[in-house]
């Protein structure tokens, strides 16, 4: 498997967004692909992955760990409302009210020329939403359509160490930041509010690659997740990448943020999902009291 390091972005900026690390930003072309199941497999006890082909899938790339794609899911009719790009290049928007969640594209697989022949998305099976239960049924031959990614970020260029905090939610893009790492990037890993079972979810090769791991264990729940983070070796330079429940992240950005020793920069903390909260809108702020 292969990650496509193109087509070339529209445009690229590269900002010096801190004073340690620099992270290259890329914009793609707007797309709404709409792509079939192959096949799925249980990846570990709640993580099920869903393999994505289809003629739409020409262009596609996401270089960033945690680039995330929009999924518009059927209806319980079956349909699916999405906006189309027209030739023209402009956007129509089907009457209705879409059904739509973000997710991260564990891995794109291309062909020996390298163009992008199927997606991997990994779902958490979680209590219920549409898109869990979606994938909980997906067979080969279900539609989706697939937005984005709109844009990449790139992994810090070589930060010395980097701590990954992520929840299962943010299982695919954790493996991502570990595959997008290289040597001797020292990674620091904290898993929280996951089942054992859950652990299969990370092969060899990513457990090779992890300095420290911590399994806060669901029963710790929120406030041993904030011991775990607290314990992390932070030294100055170190980069920061935290994803999952959005209310047990609030604390935890704002115990890194008091670490003087951090570049705000260099603290990167999103809420991927929420408790009681239908579809998080994950470009609100995270903590409403801190939004910068
Ligand atoms: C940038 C980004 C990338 C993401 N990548 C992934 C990914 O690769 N894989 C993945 O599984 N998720 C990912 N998520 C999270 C996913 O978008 C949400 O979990 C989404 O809410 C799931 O939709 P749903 O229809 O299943 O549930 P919803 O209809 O949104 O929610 C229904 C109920 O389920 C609860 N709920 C939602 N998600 C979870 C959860 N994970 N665990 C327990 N309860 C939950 C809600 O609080 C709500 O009460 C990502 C989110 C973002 C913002």
């Amino acid at each position: 498997m292969a990650w496509s390091s193109f087509p070339f972005p529209l445009c690229v900026e590269t900002k010096g967004l801190s004073a340690v690390h620099q992270r290259e930003r890329l914009r793609h072309e707007l797309a709404f692909r709409r792509l079939r199941v192959s096949e799925t497999s249980q990846i570990s006890a709640h993580l099920r992955r869903v393999r994505l082909v289809g003629d739409d899938l020409a262009g596609f790339t996401a270089p960033g760990p945690s680039d995330h794609v929009k999924l518009f899911l059927p209806d319980a009719n079956g349909q699916i409302i999405a906006p189309l790009v027209a030739d023209d290049g402009s956007l129509q928007r089907p009457e209705g009210t879409p059904t739509t969640r973000d997710y991260t594209p564990r891995a794109v697989d291309t062909d020996a020329a390298g163009v992008p022949v199927a997606i991997d998305i990994d779902f958490v099976l979680h209590e219920g939403g549409p898109a869990t239960e979606w994938a909980r049924r997906a067979t080969p031959g279900d539609e989706i359509v697939v937005a984005g990614p709109r844009g990449s970020k790139l992994a810090p260029t070589a930060p010395g160490r980097v701590a990954l905090v992520a929840d299962p939610s943010a299982f695919p893009a954790f493996v991502r930041w570990v595959e997008a790492l290289s040597q001797p990037t020292v990674i620091d890993a904290v898993i929280w509010n996951a089942a054992a079972a859950d652990a299969e979810y990370f092969d060899e090769s990513v457990r090779a690659r992890l300095a420290s791991l911590q399994w806060v264990s669901e029963a710790s729940g929120d406030a041993g997740l904030l011991d775990a983070v607290r314990s992390l070796e932070l030294a100055e330079g170190a980069f920061v990448w935290a994803a999952g429940e959005a209310q047990a992240l609030i604390a935890v950005r704002r115990l890194l943020r008091e670490q003087p020793q951090l570049d705000r920069a260099d603290i990167d903390v999103s809420g991927y999902w929420k408790r009681g909260v239908i579809a998080l809108d994950h470009h609100a702020p995270l903590d409403p009291s801190d939004p910068e």
